[in-house]
């Protein structure tokens, strides 16, 4: 630090320290300006009385001056200075006259007054008071070293006569002066410290309260709160102090108060402390009653599907021989009842394990298009019997594959279309999957739009609720449980959606439900009907319904079809006579089975005459159960038919089919049906199924479960094939160690020894010996990935969910 600093932070802090608190701050303030003011005061009043002391002696001078000059001018007249003399000896005998002469207006000494002998022109006086007094011819007078030196000029009418110059002493003068000054300095130091001892004292009067008040609030603020303070100043500072102390009394009432609060709080801690023990114990009991809930249902699901599943398959290989319609008519109906109750096992089990955060969610590529197609197709025969149009329609910007559990989203789709049919008398209902965004996010959203009966506005917020039905009366048309919804909810916020409806008594009702948009890191490979080319085709669609026709008109134009859509018969007619004369006939025709301005005979038959050439083709769109019924005198002048709803493959297929070369007059070889919904096509599948080449491999059906293990016994000795049985998995080893089959259906839950150890047992055998390895499925009552998984690390090759669809282990066996 250089010196000037140095010196400036030391003068910072005499000041500081000076000034510090407001008692030291008036002191010197006062101090200040009280000694400012006595200063003044004695400065002023020592001027005076100066004034006073020098008037007075100038007086003197004065008068004495006259009176000289007085005695003086008559000898001056009379020309008797000599006589003067003597009167200046007289004079001069005064105490205080030190001196008298008179100098002539020459300069010469005429008289002085000096008894030591005349001195009656004596010389010359050189003498400067004199010189002044007689130029300016005013009295003069000097103060010098105790001497008051006096020139009186001695002037009658005009005439100068000469100087009286006299010297008086000033001892006394000075004296004088020396007084004054004395006593008014001591004035001034009296003034001073008495003035600095009051602002002192004054000071601190006017402090101190506010020092003890300081000192109070430092303790308060130490927290001691049991002082008070008596300042009585009458006052601001002692209205301070009554609030100081009115501001202590609070804060210990709130101390108290908290402290109360606070003995409470620990009080009722203690309290919770035990109460959450308590519920802890309970949560304990909650839960473990909760596992042997989800145990229960499980169990119950397991054991109601096992006896289940032996109906279903009973009832479908009963319906497969010889029966009179009456009883294939009882046997539907028993096949369609265990469907049902097999539905609401399901749903209640889903419902369960959603409710109590069991559900696990699967997440495996998928295509949109080929999920579409698949929930449609299992819901065409009921969209076929309500008579209403299912139409789906997947955006052409929605990605090829995605990431998802299919089936759920399969499950929520059918709950939401099962309602849209059950609640829709005719119109159409629409599945629309398009690509969105929610919160800058991809997802895939899926509206179910129907032209149904509506729901009211006010019943809309709780159809998500379980067990809730808009008409919930004992007369409703509609049967169900009221679950479906909660379910599809539970399953579309478990994979992180959300699901919400729309809707307009009379006009119809849109569900709509959201999932975040996930694509594979390798997506599905493209199928051909992703590139499919049908450039140059000239297409006409007949089909009633518009939303219908804008589906079809963007599923051919995508192959570059030229697409010609029409609503009525009579324009689609016209239109295609005009292209046949024009030469540009079409190549295919698309249309309904039956249009509202014609029925269908005259429909195929005005199409057949318009035509008029075997070139262009016809396809019939054809609902389901339509196609299921059909009379067998029924002769359509189609090529092809195709079932609604329409899926692109079938379409695509159908209509590059090879040139067939001629009508059918029926078309019962050209259609496209998966007819797996009711027991009347279940006797198909099955005859179809025993068309199938017997095959030389051999089966381990085990099961503990009877009736399943006959149900399968009796499809394998229709198909011809080999087989054994075990109903548990020690005597599935045993069978396994002696027969080596090349299949095992093997169940997961047995006594004895369970699925899962038998098949760790026959690996284990397999390895010691160096044997081929058994292809080992699992059979489960669900398909949760939890049963897949734990089959999987088993050491079974594939797991299948009950019940076992006879289609499906076809498939297996053929792959063997
Ligand atoms: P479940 O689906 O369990 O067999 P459900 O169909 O009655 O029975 P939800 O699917 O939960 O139960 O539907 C609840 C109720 O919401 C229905 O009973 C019906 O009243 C109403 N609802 C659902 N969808 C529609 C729709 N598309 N049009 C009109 N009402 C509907
Ligand atoms: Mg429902």
């Amino acid at each position: 630090m250089s010196a000037p600093e140095d010196q400036t932070n030391r003068m910072l802090n005499i000041r500081k320290s000076l000034t510090y608190g407001l008692g030291r701050r008036m002191t010197l303030y006062f101090g200040l300006m009280i000694g400012a003011f006595v200063s003044t005061l004695i400065y002023l009043n020592t001027i005076t009385q100066l004034e006073l002391v020098h008037t007075r002696f100038s007086e003197r001078s004065d008068s004495l001056g006259i009176l000289i000059q007085e005695v003086t001018l008559p000898y001056l007249f009379e020309g008797r200075p000599a006589e003067l003399d003597i009167i200046y000896q007289e004079l001069m005998r005064q105490p205080d006259i030190l001196s008298l002469r008179f100098i002539d207006p020459d300069g010469f000494l005429l008289v002085n007054g000096s008894s030591e002998g005349n001195a009656l022109f004596l010389g010359r006086v050189d003498d400067e008071l004199v010189t002044e007094a007689t130029a300016s011819e005013t009295t003069h007078i000097r103060n010098l070293q105790g001497r008051i030196q006096v020139a009186v000029p001695a002037i009658y009418g005009n005439v100068n006569y000469g100087t009286i110059r006299f010297d008086l002493d000033g001892t006394a003068a000075n004296r004088e002066v020396n007084l004054v000054l004395r006593r008014n300095l001591m004035f001034g130091v009296f003034f001073t410290l008495t003035g600095i001892l009051l602002s002192i004292w004054i000071s601190r009067r006017l402090t101190e309260p506010l020092a003890r008040l300081n000192s109070a609030t430092e303790r308060a603020a130490k927290g001691n709160l049991n002082q008070s303070i008596v300042i009585r100043t009458n006052d601001e500072v002692e209205s301070l102090a009554d609030s100081f102390n009115l501001m202590l009394g609070n804060l210990r009432a709130w101390v108290k108060s908290l402290e109360d609060t606070q003995t409470k709080l620990e009080i009722s801690s203690d309290d919770l402390n035990d109460k959450n023990a308590e519920l802890q114990v309970v949560a304990e009991q909650a839960k473990s009653a909760e596992k042997a809930k989800s145990q229960f249902l499980a169990r119950m699901s397991h054991e109601i599907r096992t006896p289940m599943n032996g109906v279903l398959g009973m009832t479908e290989l009963l319906a497969d021989t010889e029966l009179t319609n009456n009883q294939l008519s009882l046997v539907d109906s028993i096949h369609t009842s265990g469907s049902t109750l097999l539905n609401i096992i399901n749903d209640i089990l889903d419902f369960s394990k959603i409710d109590s955060g069991h559900m696990t969610l699967r997440d495996d590529p998928y295509r949109p298009t080929e999920l579409l197609d698949n929930t449609a197709q299992m819901l065409s025969f009921q969209a076929g019997q309500a008579g209403v149009d299912l139409i789906t329609r997947v955006a052409p910007d929605l990605p090829k594959s995605l990431l998802g559990d299919e089936s759920r989203l399969k499950q929520v789709i059918i709950n939401l279309v099962g309602n849209a049919l059950k609640f829709t008398d005719d119109g159409y209902v629409l599945i629309n999957l398009t690509l969105k965004e929610e919160n800058d996010a991809p997802v895939m959203q899926v509206d179910v739009c129907d032209t149904g009966c509506g729901i009211p506005e006010e019943k809309l917020a709780a159809v998500f609720d379980q067990f809730t039905q808009v008409d919930g009366s004992y007369s409703r048309k509609h049967q169900g449980t009221g679950l479906g919804l909660a379910i599809a909810k539970g399953f579309v916020e478990l994979m992180g959606g959300r699901i919400w409806v729309k809707s307009t008594v009379g006009t119809g009702t849109t569900f709509t439900f959201n999932v975040p948009l996930m694509e594979p890191d390798i997506p599905l490979p493209p199928r051909a009907l992703d590139s499919a080319d049908l450039s140059g085709m000239k297409v006409l669609v007949l089909q009633s319904e518009p939303t219908a026709l804008f589906v079809m008109n963007e599923m051919m134009s995508a192959w570059n079809a030229q697409v010609a859509t029409f609503e009525t018969a009579k324009t689609g007619l016209e239109s295609l006579r005009d292209a046949q004369a024009s030469g540009a006939p079409y190549d295919v025709v698309l249309t309904e089975m039956g249009m509202p301005d014609m029925g269908r005979k005259d429909l195929f038959r005005a199409i057949y005459e318009a035509k008029s050439g075997p070139e262009t083709r016809v396809i019939a769109l054809r609902p389901m159960n339509d196609a299921i019924h059909r009379s067998g005198e029924e002769n359509l002048l189609t090529n092809c038919e195709v079932i609604k709803p329409v899926q692109a493959p079938k379409l695509l297929e159908a209509l590059t089919a090879p040139h067939a070369g001629g009508i059918k007059q029926s078309a019962e070889e050209n259609t496209t049906i998966d007819a797996s919904a009711t027991i009347g096509t279940a006797h198909k599948q099955v005859a179809s199924e025993l068309e199938a080449p017997s095959s030389d491999k051999t089966i381990l059906i085990v099961d503990d479960n009877k009736t399943n293990r006959k149900l399968i016994e009796i499809f394998l000795n229709r198909l011809g094939i080999t087989h054994h049985s075990a109903s548990d998995g020690e005597e599935a080893v045993e069978i396994y160690r002696d027969c080596h089959p090349d299949l095992v259906l093997m169940d997961v839950s047995m006594p004895v020894m369970n699925g899962l150890d038998a098949t760790r047992e026959i690996r284990r055998l397999e390895n010691a010996n160096g044997d081929f390895q058994t292809h080992i499925i699992g059979l489960t009552a669900h398909s949760a990935p939890e049963d897949r998984e734990a089959c999987l690390d088993s050491g079974m090759n594939a797991h299948m969910a009950k019940p076992i669809k006879l289609a499906q282990l076809k498939d297996v066996i053929a792959e063997l």
